[in-house]
């Protein structure tokens, strides 16, 4: 059974965190005959949040909304949030993974026709940003597991997985995606990810993220758990992730947007 939190209510909580977070909630376009939102608040290191891009994987936009609700305050003299808390109000509305034209909009970043994609490219297209995060679900894991895009350390994934472990389980070991302890191991290949990465044709928000960022994660959580288990966990990895990135970077508007890494 599916517990998702109804859409009118998922708008309202945002309408409502907006006000007590001092900051409003931008409507940046239409896609599929729904708004797409965006908050846009505090200071510090910079952080894009988003969530929802899947309609069938309510816990990341639940874990966003909540993390809005009840940690971001506490966060914003540290961060500067830029967050898209659902990507796809059409699917997520319809409890389907595709958009309204039938097609899977997490592999969309390249495609200039697609609506989403061209929204937030346009959108985020100038902005550099020190992380970027994208909440997902998977259907069929009982487990928890990350995906982690970034070409040089240092990297996060181990231990925002062990911060996720200890509020739910983790998904030790599947084959189709490769997941080893609850992490998709890392590539090996000779060539700069940036490289790689151009010459693929379908891309998914992570890769918008790490052109922007150097350094994306996809957290994707068990729909065959309670929501509330899921939501812990969202809460968890977006907790453990702020606390990394405002330990290592120099926010960018510091250095005049050079990138400055913890030992450079
Ligand atoms: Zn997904």
């Amino acid at each position: 059974m599916d517990e998702r939190t109804p859409w009118p209510i998922i708008q309202q909580r945002l309408v409502d965190a907006s006000a007590r977070l001092g900051t409003t909630l931008e409507t940046v376009g239409q896609v599929d005959g729904e708004e797409i939102f965006r908050l846009r608040f505090g200071r510090g290191v910079r952080v894009l949040l988003a969530a929802g891009i899947h309609g069938e994987e309510p816990g990341g936009v639940e874990g966003c909304v909540t993390f809005l609700e009840s940690l971001a305050e506490s966060w914003q003299e540290r961060v500067e949030f830029d967050v898209w808390p659902c990507l796809n109000p059409y699917g997520y509305i319809r409890e389907e993974r595709h958009n309204g034209q039938g097609v899977d909009p997490n592999r969309q970043f390249r495609n200039p026709e697609d609506p989403l994609a061209s929204l937030m490219w346009a959108a985020l297209g100038e902005l550099r940003y020190d992380f970027g995060l994208d909440l997902h679900e998977d259907s069929d894991f009982k487990g928890f597991y990350i995906y982690e895009t970034t070409d040089r350390p240092p990297w996060f994934r181990r231990q925002v997985r062990d911060a996720m472990a200890r509020v739910g389980p983790v998904c030790e070991r599947a084959d189709e995606p490769t997941v080893r302890r609850g992490l998709v191991p890392r590539g090996r290949a000779a060539e700069p990810l940036r490289q790689r990465l151009e010459k693929r044709r379908l891309w998914p928000l992570a890769f918008l993220m790490f052109q922007l960022s150097g350094h994306a994660m996809t957290i994707e959580t068990p729909v065959l758990q309670p929501l509330a288990v899921r939501t812990r966990l969202q809460l968890a990895a977006i907790t453990k992730v702020l606390q990394l990135v405002t330990a290592r970077a120099v926010p960018l508007a510091e250095t005049g947007g050079r990138r400055r890494q913890a030992g450079d």
